[in-house]
């Protein structure tokens, strides 16, 4: 896609939103870092359901293994996957509370060391509590980048070094959250609500749904084909 084109997409979504959030609510940044961990495959919402009265309790690394794990699960149960994000989230703790004297790291290449943590994990942490400009792919992230046309890219790995190098730099910092908002609100997964979208005009999912739609009427002067011809002679 060319480049003005790119500037002209994130330039809407600047104005529309020009401070983008994440909607994962935490008090600090280690409880950020136990809800992103916990919000794999689950809806920020139900993360937020359940973190409102573990966060209320517990802040710290060393009050989360004194919860323990059974007591982890009791308030994280109706989040997908939790007796292995329970096990996870306790593991992580005890590492911060042995290596790091209960902080987080604050490299990508210390926090991918923790259980639970993956390159995306560590992307939002590394955003949302030091302001770097990463690019975390998730679900959202992956469709509304290919649809839009900013890559053409098979893996989560392949679509961050893609937006990396695409997106101007003014516009990193807060790319990933505008386009997990556009994907989760507007740029929907099964009926993206297209009418309603302010990046519609430079679209290619929609020019390319265009052009399908004027290929598919037969413009006045073309022949029909051979079996339409047929029936219309019997
Ligand atoms: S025009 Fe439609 S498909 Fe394209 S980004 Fe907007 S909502 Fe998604």
């Amino acid at each position: 896609m060319e480049p003005a084109r790119i500037a002209r997409i994130f330039s809407a979504f600047a104005k529309a939103n020009p401070h983008p959030e994440t909607e994962l609510l935490a008090p600090n940044p280690y409880c950020l870092l136990v809800a992103v961990v916990l919000s794999a495959q689950a809806t920020d919402v139900s993360v937020n359901k359940a973190t409102a009265a573990l966060f209320a309790s517990v802040q710290t690394p060393e009050a989360m293994l004194k919860l323990g794990e059974v007591g982890l699960k009791n308030h994280i149960r109706t989040i997908g996957l939790f007796n292995t994000k329970a096990k996870n989230v306790i593991a992580l703790s005890a590492r911060l509370v042995e290596e790091y004297g209960g902080r987080v790291p604050t490299t990508r290449e210390a926090l991918i060391t923790l259980p639970g943590v993956g390159r995306k994990t560590a992307n939002v942490w590394l955003n949302c509590v030091l302001g770097e400009a990463t690019i975390a792919v998730d679900t959202h992230v992956f469709r509304v980048a290919n649809r839009l046309g900013l890559c053409r890219t098979r893996t989560p790995e392949a679509t961050e070094a893609a937006l990396e190098k695409a997106i101007p730099a003014r516009f990193l910092r807060h790319a990933h959250h505008w386009l997990i908002l556009h994907g989760r609100y507007i740029c929907k997964a099964r009926k993206p609500l297209c009418e309603r979208c302010p990046v519609a005009a430079e679209c290619a999912y929609v020019a390319s749904a265009k052009i399908k739609t004027k290929t598919k009427a037969a413009p006045a002067g073309v022949r029909p084909s051979s079996s339409i011809r047929r029936k219309r002679r019997a």
